[in-house]
């Protein structure tokens, strides 16, 4: 069935698609199983066109962006795992508003603004990803969330391109609510005129904060937990005593508690383990539910 999927979507679309792909070669913790199909869509209407196919036959889909903030459990995903990396286009518009695809790097973000003295989203400067994947998650540092900065927000629902005002949309902490199955086109970013020397300062200091304090060593996810309302992950994962606390070769950082590491050889059953031991000792410990910020998708393994 897998594939004469595969043989279906590579007569239909202009993209790649691959089978049993790995997904550890597609996440930052580089762990997980392998997707049944891992499809990249040449462009907008190569995408449309897979999602004909897929909905037609009911077959799954998830979309990545970078990996950054993504668990995929050990048995992989079955279905299509889908990469807009091709969907990459940015675009000024009048207004220093900007049009930007799903697939743009934060860091080509960054740069783009910086190069024009757009002042706004200098929070995004190190946070690895895609603008899909910021939106999916309202990615936010230093005070700022991309939400903040979004007019209006492209999406696919059903088949259909829908675009909803900011005011319709609603998210919050690390948080967009979304359809099932809806995926993010792009958005219209509502950026400023500054100074530019101080907007390269700023950039340039929020990148030098990350190679501070987040120079890790290992594969992570970044902070793999939300901080609760009044706290910090980070500070209750170590006043638990779990600095360092390894199962497997998972092991939570001794430079940045939140930060769960692959020290090599890890698997995702490893980081499920890890997270289930930290969120039991919070919980006895300071009473405090913690949750994931990571994603966990996929089927468990054997
Ligand atoms: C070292 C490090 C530091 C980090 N620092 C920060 C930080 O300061 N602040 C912060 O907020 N995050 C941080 N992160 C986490 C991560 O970078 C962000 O969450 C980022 O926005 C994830 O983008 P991505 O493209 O990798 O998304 P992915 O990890 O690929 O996906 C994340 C989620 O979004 C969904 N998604 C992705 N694209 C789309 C789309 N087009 N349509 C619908 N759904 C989509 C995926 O299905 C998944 O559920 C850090 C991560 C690392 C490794």
């Amino acid at each position: 069935m897998t594939s004469g999927l595969a043989s279906l979507l590579r007569e239909r679309l202009r993209g790649q698609v691959l089978e049993n792909e790995p997904l550890a070669r597609h996440t930052s913790l580089k762990v997980g199983g392998a997707a049944d199909l891992f499809a990249v869509p040449a462009d907008r209407d190569d995408l449309q066109s897979l999602l004909a196919v897929l909905s037609e036959r009911k077959v799954p889909h998830l979309v990545i962006g970078g990996g950054y903030n993504l668990l995929v459990r050990d048995g992989g995903f079955r279905g299509v795992v889908i990469s807009l990396a091709q969907l990459a286009s940015l675009e000024l518009l009048t207004g220093n508003r900007i049009d930007v695809a799903a697939g743009v790097t934060n860091r080509q973000l960054v740069s783009f603004c910086r190069e024009r003295g757009l002042v706004g989203a200098e929070f995004l400067a190190g946070i690895p990803g895609t603008v899909g994947g910021a939106l999916a998650m309202n990615a936010g540092a230093h005070g700022g969330a991309i939400m903040e900065l979004v007019v209006s927000l492209s999406t696919l629902k059903g088949g259909a391109v829908i675009t909803t005002e900011r005011g319709e949309l609603s998210y919050g902490y690390r948080h967009l609510e979304q359809a099932p199955g809806e995926i993010i086109l792009g958005a219209v970013l509502q950026l400023t005129t500054g100074d530019p020397a101080g907007l390269a300062e700023r950039i340039d200091g929020y990148l030098a904060h990350r190679r501070q304090h987040q120079n890790v060593g290992y594969p992570n996810a970044g902070s793999f937990f939300k901080n609760p309302p009044g706290e910090q992950a980070w500070r209750l994962i170590e006043q638990a005593g779990l600095r360092g606390y390894r199962v497997g070769g998972a092991q939570v950082s001794e430079v940045h508690t939140n930060f769960l590491l692959n020290t090599g050889g890890a698997t995702a059953g490893d980081f499920l383990e890890l997270a289930r031991i930290i969120k039991e000792r919070v919980k006895e410990r300071f009473g405090v539910e913690l949750e994931e910020e990571v994603r966990i998708v996929g089927q468990n393994g054997d």
